[in-house]
């Protein structure tokens, strides 16, 4: 008997495990829900809801094709020699997993396990990232080698197996998930998952760029697939597939509207690497969780303040933006790239605090958490990678450029909403009369400070010699990179809309 391992991949769609198991005659779908890897990776109440709505689905798939999911709670060794005790298992599909350090421990120690039940685990490629990547060089052109394949096609019929399953928590998937309001916590599932795709490839693209930076915005013009994507509702070859049969069947009568939507389309496109580049990173050093990515910003004397980080954590350092932005994530559970960016750089330049403990903590709120995008974009907004420019947001000035009216501010900050928008902008005492809290720290004192913390370290002979060893090794290329000097080769974001 085979098993096909599902982990982040709930979907029976473009599942290349699906695919290779059934080639082997008869499997086990099963999932594992591994209460020691939810306490070790930040994952909470949020990702729970989702995970359970998303397995309703592809249990409900699986039916369909004549074999449910088994779903078991516990530590996968026991799961699995369980399982042994009852049928003889030869081979075990599932994808190569990138995720938290706790799944990496846990993968050594069940291959081990594995070999010695001589039980054959075939692990298989997931989106672009390379396992055992040599070059960085030749990793874009394996990422468009895999993109251009055709998507896995789903099972026609799976064969029965007799084999008993624990109850899937939640709700069946019966409930109607159109329309989908954007604004609250995005359900899980495939059916969810198709909706907010069909909204975004339909329409919503069209403003995705110049929408995605504005908070309120960005809420519908973003194509807000992360959680699917994270949960492996789909595979980014498929939105990628998506995404290209939309550019063969855009109206061209309008000129205008046609260069804007293929404009969306390209930056949009890009993020989509971007997600791989980033996950590829921790593939390559599973410690970016942990550690600093340039050893020599270990020497920052960043240190931990409960005071700061309560007041960061809860949306009330003073500052009405930052604020709004931090409660809005709590609420529904996202917030655009723009603004975790502000809160994750704020967190850790003008408060100072080291960002091991936030990046935990926006990791525990975001729904779409993935290790391998949030580590290293943590580190970035940071100043820890050494290979990126550094960004220090002004609160101010993000709400000057993205919430002109402030319309964000009153939502999220309900107690300022009879406060003229001009005093949401700058220090105002004004705002201590709504009870709202002081400014926690000044910011342009407290923004200088830092810069000069970090472009001092800058200096440090042996700075630019690591840089470039971190650049080989983890950044993006430009065509011309090769040509450049040690000291421009920084992993640049112009597709980011700064
Ligand atoms: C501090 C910080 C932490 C982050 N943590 C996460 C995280 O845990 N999970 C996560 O999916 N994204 C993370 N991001 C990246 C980005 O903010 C989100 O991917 C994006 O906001 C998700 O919304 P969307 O699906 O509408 O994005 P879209 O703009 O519609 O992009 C489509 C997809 O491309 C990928 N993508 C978009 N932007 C980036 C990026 N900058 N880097 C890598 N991939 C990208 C995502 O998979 C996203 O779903 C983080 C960014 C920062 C600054």
């Amino acid at each position: 008997m085979n098993i096909v391992w599902f982990k982040r991949d709930l979907r029976i769609c473009d599942n290349l495990a699906l695919t290779e198991a059934g080639r082997e005659g008869p499997f086990i779908p099963l999932y594992i829900y591994e209460p020691t890897i939810w306490v070790n990776s930040n994952l909470g109440n949020v990702h729970r809801k989702f995970l359970f709505e998303s397995l309703q689905d592809l249990n409900a798939d699986l039916s369909k094709l004549g074999q449910p999911l088994v779903f078991r709670k516990g530590d996968c060794i026991e799961v699995f020699s369980s399982i042994a005790k009852m049928f003889n298992i030869k081979t075990v599909f599932s994808y190569e997993e990138t995720w938290s350090y706790a799944t990496f421990e846990r993968d050594v120690a069940l291959r081990n396990w594995f070999r010695s039940e001589n039980i054959y685990w075939r692990e298989l490629p997931r989106n672009g990232v390379v396992r055992g990547l040599k070059d960085r060089n030749d990793w874009s052109k394996k990422w468009k080698e895999r993109m251009d394949r055709p998507p896995e096609k789903e099972p026609v019929k799976l064969d029965g197996v007799e084999i008993r399953s624990d109850r899937i928590p939640g709700s069946k998937s019966t409930w109607r998930v159109d329309p989908i309001d954007l604004f609250r916590k995005l359900p899980g599932g495939r059916r969810a998952g198709e909706s907010v795709l069909n909204s975004f490839i339909t329409s919503r693209h069209t403003n995705y760029k110049g929408g995605i930076s504005p908070p309120n915005k960005a809420f519908v013009s973003s194509s807000r697939l992360s959680p699917y994507l994270a949960f492996g509702i789909f595979s980014i070859k498929e939105i990628v597939h998506a995404v290209k049969a939309l550019n063969n069947v855009m109206d061209t009568s309008d000129l205008a509207l046609l260069k804007k939507r293929r404009a969306s389309i390209r930056s949009f496109m890009s993020r989509l690497k971007w997600h791989c580049h980033f996950i590829q990173k921790l593939e390559d050093q599973p410690t970016i969780e942990f550690n600093n990515l340039h050893s020599l910003t270990n020497v920052l004397d960043r240190e931990f303040c409960e005071r700061k980080f309560v007041a960061w954590q809860n949306g009330m350092t003073g500052y009405p933006f930052l604020d709004a932005c931090m409660r809005c994530l709590i609420s529904t559970g996202w917030i655009n790239f723009r603004m975790r960016a502000m809160l994750m750089s704020f967190s850790s330049y003008h408060l100072w605090l080291p960002w091991q403990q936030s990046a935990s903590y926006l990791a525990s709120l975001f729904v779409d958490f993935e290790p391998g995008i949030h580590y290293p974009q943590c580190q970035m907004q940071s100043g820890t990678t050494g290979i990126n420019t550094i960004r220090i947001y002004n609160p101010f000035k993000q709400s000057i450029d993205h919430d002109p009216d402030a319309i964000f501010i009153k939502r999220w900050v309900p107690e300022l909403k009879e406060v003229e928008p001009e005093n949401l902008f700058k220090p105002a005492p004004i705002l201590k009369k709504t009870g709202y809290p002081s400014l926690i720290v000044e910011e342009k004192e407290s923004r200088l400070k830092a810069a000069e913390k970090i472009h001092s370290l800058k200096k440090v002979s042996t700075f630019q010699k690591e840089s470039k060893k971190i650049f080989l090794k983890h950044g993006s290329r430009k065509k011309n990179f090769k040509n450049k000097k040690t000291s421009k080769l920084v992993e640049i974001q112009q597709s980011f809309d700064f």
